[in-house]
């Protein structure tokens, strides 16, 4: 297994290198990038750059790569299409999203390397990831935001004028919630499909590996946190070991990589922090198998897990030269993922590792009613 493993770390490496054209352009940073938050956009794949490297993609796997529009569900506010891609012929079925907000850019560039790659090798662990699952992947959840350089979408009325109302596509899956259009139709997506497992990208803001100096580069979270409040209560703890076997073969497939700092997902300030229990989350939702409007009346769940990416594109700015990095470091990431579930390795992870992943300690649980601290 193990050799396994050097060998696809080695041929992602590969596909980093040789799916170069753009994205990976950018060399490493020693250190890691500097950029206050900041990354450049210029480098990053638009919406129509996006539904034209599809098309590319799809064609050039020879229909290994099929790619459609959720139309049939709903478009977005601002009437543009939802993309999705499918690839792969196995019974395990693999959810891929980013890009749910709209500023959080490396993330779509990820999901489109993963395809490529995934359409265009005939290697041996592609092979494996594709015969053992098939993965629905939507690189770009949110196309309005995205092109507002925002987090959330804007409601429009039927006359496609503003309702001036951002809705944070995010917190939209639940019984109040589906304000935005964006959001049903992924949803009724999701409802047909019944993933299996699921994993959504994003960015974050900075912050140091706790007790450390570095920066942060990629931290992984659960939307309902391991051994919290809620999620040891779903099937019998089931998905609290299943996130968190995912969160550790992540962790090991990424941590011994240069200039990649990888820790655990939490919140607020100070030398001890939160673990996020939100229940509106889109993954968290999942998880909790909303059945929203019977459109899921069998109450199909599956367990999630989260990349926060450094940095963001809310302020413009510069750093570009780190881009190539930070989504390499997802796409790596995602593509162990994907190796590790189809073939069985991530659920021999023993959870309790879980504990290994770099954290601060703990004061508590930020959830959609408030704090809930935990007595250390
Ligand atoms: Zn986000």
């Amino acid at each position: 297994m193990k050799k396994q493993w050097v060998a696809l770390v080695a041929l992602c490496l590969i596909f980093a290198t040789a799916f170069s054209s753009s994205a990976f352009a950018a060399e490493t940073i020693p250190g890691g990038p500097s950029t206050n938050g900041k990354l450049s956009y210029e480098s990053v794949i638009d919406y129509e750059e996006m539904i034209e490297g599809l098309k590319k993609i799809e064609h050039a796997s020879k229909g290994k790569v099929e790619v459609f529009t959720l139309d049939e569900y709903g478009k977005t506010e601002q009437g543009r299409s939802i993309y999705a891609a499918k690839v792969g012929e196995g019974p395990m079925k693999i959810w891929v999203q980013a890009q749910i907000h709209g500023d959080e850019k490396l993330t779509t560039g990820a999901v489109m390397e993963l395809l490529k790659a995934l359409g265009k090798s005939g290697n041996k662990e592609v092979k494996q990831i594709l015969e053992n699952s098939t993965i629905y992947a939507i690189p770009m959840y949110n196309p309005d935001g995205s092109l507002m350089n925002i987090r959330q979408t804007v409601l429009h009325d039927e006359e496609g004028n503003s309702l001036n109302r951002r809705i944070d596509l995010n917190r939209d899956w639940s019984e109040n919630g589906f304000a935005a259009k964006e959001s049903l139709a992924v949803y009724k997506f999701w409802a047909d499909v019944k993933p299996d497992y699921a994993v959504d990208l994003h960015h974050q803001g900075f912050k140091t590996v706790y007790g450390t100096n570095y920066s942060t580069s990629m931290s992984l979270g659960v939307s309902l946190a391991p051994n919290g409040p809620t999620l040891p209560g779903i099937k019998d703890g089931l998905y609290n070991d299943l996130t968190r076997q995912m969160s550790v073969y992540v962790y090991d497939a990424l941590k011994d990589y240069g200039h990649m700092h990888i820790d655990r997902y939490q919140v607020g300030g100070g030398d001890s922090k939160y673990e996020i229990d939100i229940r509106g989350g889109v993954v968290s939702a999942m998880m909790l198998g909303l059945n929203y409007n019977n459109i899921n009346p069998t109450g199909h769940s599956n367990p999630a897990i989260f990349f926060e990416t450094k940095g963001n594109t809310r302020d413009g700015g510069l750093g570009q030269k780190s881009n190539g990095h930070l989504e390499r470091q997802n796409y790596l990431g995602l593509k162990a993922l994907l190796y590790g579930l189809a073939t069985g390795e991530v659920q021999q992870v023993d959870p309790d590792r879980w504990e290994e992943i770099p954290a601060y300690p703990l004061a508590g649980y930020q959830t959609d009613s408030g704090i809930v601290p935990v007595n250390q």
